[in-house]
């Protein structure tokens, strides 16, 4: 078949790769320079936007936000209605799509503007979180405040925009659920992944069968059921979660959602039969989807610095992940897979190697 990707960042470059393994033709198009990309070339090709939509059987995307031209365009190829899928990059109609789900979320409230976020924080006998309804990603577009903390900076700054506020979650850790639906509606899920974030950015995922709740899994895997039903959802969609205790027992929260593969979910390419994006690409194309088998494994994300360490090229234990992007603090430039044994195990070598690999903006 052939393929068309909106987006030529990483992720794009590696659900193409996906692709071409599959036996299928693929082309990005990147919305940065507006122009149509082979794999793996620098060279782009003369075809407009247009006549690779007319070449594809199938468009996808490697990030839901989807300029409304390309989709007005794309509309008849894409697998499900992109409106709903745009929809999800406001915060607003996320967090209600949870509420419409009966899927549990932080309790949020939306302000449009200074004068309703005042009201908000005048209201609230507890700690927030301020998202912007809009853009926001690796933590960016976030403010935290306290109940009798000074509310002007927040007003000058988070109240600029539209945006919700939420309560803010003392939550035991984070996991997120990576699974993928097919037009028929069958679905898989990968174990839940415990994710580390340092600075609103992700440090280091940890997967493995079984390492998490029997429980948190069932729980995680009804509300993937939920969410992408009520979107009817085709491909690999990631649900992050906070785990939060009540008593003896622990439940889940969720955060939001990524209506594309994931970061939590790279993994993937070197602790499964079949990595998240080949799972996306058998829902685009088609084909059925397997059981998943799921080795142990550590992702370590590459951030702000210059290069993988030789050693790590050398390693037989580790597989290095390098995206050929400009070096910025606080950018995700690659990742570093590590087959484990023991979840402490993956600890240990997360916290040995995040702070070498990375360097996050201040
Ligand atoms: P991503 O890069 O994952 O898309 P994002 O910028 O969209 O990130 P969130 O996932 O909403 O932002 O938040 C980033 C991190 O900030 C979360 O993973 C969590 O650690 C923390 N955080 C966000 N919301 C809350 C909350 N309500 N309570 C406590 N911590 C929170
Ligand atoms: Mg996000
Ligand atoms: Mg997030």
């Amino acid at each position: 078949m052939k393929v068309l990707l909106i987006g030529d960042g990483q992720l794009g470059h590696m659900l193409g790769r996906s692709a071409i393994q599959q036996g299928h033709y693929c082309l990005l198009y990147s919305t940065r320079t507006q122009q149509v990309m082979p794999l793996a070339s620098t060279e782009s090709l003369a075809l407009s936007l247009a006549e690779a939509v007319a070449w594809a059987d199938v468009v996808s995307w490697e990030h839901e936000d989807v300029p409304a031209d390309i989709i007005e365009l794309a509309r008849s190829k894409f697998l499900m209605d992109p409106e709903k899928i745009t929809a999800l990059t406001d915060r607003r109609s996320e967090k209600q799509l949870f509420d419409d789900c009966q899927v549990p979320t932080s309790p949020w409230q939306a302000f449009e503007n200074e004068t309703e976020l005042a009201k908000v924080l005048e209201q609230s006998p507890q700690a927030l979180v301020l998202k912007a309804a809009r853009g926001g990603y690796d933590g960016k577009g976030q403010w935290r405040w306290q109940p009798q903390q000074n509310a002007e900076p927040l007003l000058k700054s988070a109240g600029q925009q539209a945006g919700i506020a939420e309560h803010l979650i003392p939550f035991e850790y984070e996991v997120s659920l990576v699974g993928a639906r097919d037009k028929q509606g069958n679905i898989r899920c990968y174990p839940l992944i415990t994710n580390v974030h340092d600075r609103g950015i992700l440090s280091y995922s940890i997967a493995g069968e079984g390492w998490v709740s029997e429980h948190l899994q069932a729980q995680a895997e009804s509300y993937f059921e939920s969410i992408t039903k009520a979107l009817d959802y085709v491909g690999v969609l990631a649900i992050e979660f906070f785990v939060v205790a009540e008593g003896n027992e622990q439940h889940l929260l969720v955060n939001e959602i990524a209506p594309r593969v994931h970061n939590s979910g790279h993994w993937s390419m070197s602790g499964s039969n079949c990595d998240q994006f080949g799972l996306h690409m058998r829902c685009l194309t088609g084909l059925p989807l397997p059981d998943l088998l799921c080795a142990p494994t550590l992702m370590v994300n590459v951030i702000g610095v210059e290069t993988i360490p030789g050693e790590l090229w050398q390693a037989a234990a580790a597989d290095c992940h390098w995206y050929n992007k400009q070096a910025r603090p606080g950018r995700k430039l690659g990742h570093v897979n590590f087959i484990i044994d023991t979840p402490e195990r993956g600890r240990k070598l997360a916290e040995f190697w995040a702070p070498r690999l990375q360097q996050l903006a201040d």
